[in-house]
């Protein structure tokens, strides 16, 4: 008799950073664990990027990837929507993967919680919003669908907070050296427990990328193979990060400044209204009016800007690179961590605030400028002696030893036997004897 498979469905919201975590743990489980596995790849527009549909072909080879267009759900009442309902129906088990870390989950999942309990919108709180067991969150470090308690987005962030809950189980992608003391909490907290009805929790990272598709590499590593060992600082702010017209001058001027060798991937700032005007890598400066007269010709020695997108990955693991000044996406913090590059944190959106907390207050592996990027620009002056200290300061010896005992850390977790090896294995048992 052919012994059983396990078949698991993953639903990927629209965004490269759900979609490649959802890919990468999709992999795992097929080649590691033996698992079949189809993602269904909810696209947020027609055509996707030249660069996605690349990375969803390298990943085919052991995987079933579907893509479907994005359901119109306007006419569902966002707290009614119920998220399960085609698992319910078809009676099979249903889970989580919660593609950020721990300490934000906890504060998801407790949002409905502080709902009941905060008067007014949390970014006017006066005292950090405590989460029972874990660390207390800063009003300005809130994740942004708790920004405005009024809009209707709000609504559906709390829908879904509810609706994790409610799930067999929540997979996470950290691991247990990295956030004890929430998971912890999450485990074993009793008023959290009480008020949040948790199901296990898997932890199963770090998940990310470990190398990059051929096709995605190309110039960036052929300049970087030039430059000396520990010497040139990335700085990209993820798949859709932009920043101001003024913050990118800002930047510019920093990164001149500090006579520092760099790649930036860099995207036309905010509000910028596409002409076709945008440069190519090697274009000269008369193309990129968003950048300070003569950016690129006087730094043509020293850096690399690069247009829209960039092999991360192989970029962080090459030995010239010395850190990262990131948005702090957390696919991007542990491809940063797994590679051991400290880095400045600087924090646009979503729950990156909380991330860059972690980074600078917690962790002690990154910088971060004086002003929180998202009230302020920040000045050329605190860029150049962020990137200066980066490469050369006293302060990152100590942050590249904690970032390398981190990657260690993250090595062992998904070793085979090591502990998000284990907890994989556990879930999928857990799975097993749902359905049996
Ligand atoms: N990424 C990349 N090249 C780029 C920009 C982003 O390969 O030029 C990848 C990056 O390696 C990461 C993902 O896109 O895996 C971005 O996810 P993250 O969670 O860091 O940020 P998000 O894009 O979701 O804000």
């Amino acid at each position: 008799m052919a012994t059983k498979q396990l078949h698991v469905a993953m639903l990927a919201s629209p965004g490269v950073g759900h979609l490649l975590p959802i890919l990468l743990l999709s992999h795992r489980l097929a080649t590691h664990h033996n698992l079949r596995v189809t993602v269904l790849a909810v696209t947020a527009t027609a055509t996707i990027p030249q660069y996605l549909s690349q990375l969803i072909t390298s990943f085919t080879t052991h995987l079933s990837v579907i893509q479907i267009p994005a359901a119109d759900i306007s006419a569902v009442a966002p707290r009614n929507a119920n998220s399960w309902a085609v698992a319910e129906e078809l009676g099979i088990p249903k889970y989580v993967f919660v593609t950020g870390n721990a300490w934000f989950t906890a504060l998801f999942t407790y949002s409905p919680v502080l709902d009941k309990q905060v008067v007014g919108q949390y970014v006017d709180q006066k005292e950090p919003l405590e989460i029972p067991g874990c660390r207390p969150v800063r009003p300005d470090e809130i994740f942004d669908a708790m920004l405005n308690r009024d809009d209707e987005n709000y609504d559906v962030y709390l829908n879904l907070a509810v609706g994790v809950t409610l799930a067999d189980g929540m997979l996470i992608n950290t691991w247990e050296d990295l956030e004890p003391q929430t998971l912890n909490a999450l485990r074993t907290n009793e008023i959290l427990r009480s008020v949040v009805k948790y199901k296990p929790v898997y932890t199963v990272g770090p998940v990310n990328k470990r190398y990059e598709p051929d096709a995605l590499k190309g110039e960036v590593v052929e300049w970087l193979d030039k430059q000396p060992e520990r010497s040139v600082i990335y700085v990209s702010f993820g798949s859709e990060g932009t920043i101001s017209a003024e913050q990118i001058n800002e930047l510019a001027w920093g990164l001149e400044l500090s006579r520092q060798r760099f790649v930036w991937v860099v995207r036309p700032p905010t509000g910028h209204v596409p002409d076709g005007s945008f440069f190519k890598a090697g274009q000269s400066d008369a193309t990129c009016d968003y950048l300070p007269e003569g950016f690129l010709t006087r730094t043509q020695k020293v850096g690399l800007v690069v247009s829209s997108w960039a092999p991360q990955v192989e970029i962080l693991n090459h030995t010239s690179v010395a850190g990262f000044l990131t948005h702090c996406g957390w696919n991007s913090t542990l491809e940063s961590v797994t590679n051991g590059v400290p880095m400045i944190a600087w924090p646009l959106y979503a729950e990156q605030k909380m991330n860059a907390a972690m980074l600078t207050e917690e962790l002690k592996v990154a910088v971060r400028p004086e002003v929180l990027p998202t009230k302020k620009v920040v000045g050329r002056e605190d860029v150049a002696r962020m990137v200066m200290d980066l490469v050369e300061g006293e302060e990152v010896k100590v942050m590249k030893i904690n970032v390398d005992m981190l990657k260690k850390g993250a090595e062992k977790a998904i070793r085979e036997n090591g502990s998000s090896y284990i907890s994989v294995c556990k879930f999928i048992e857990d799975c097993w004897s749902q359905i049996q």
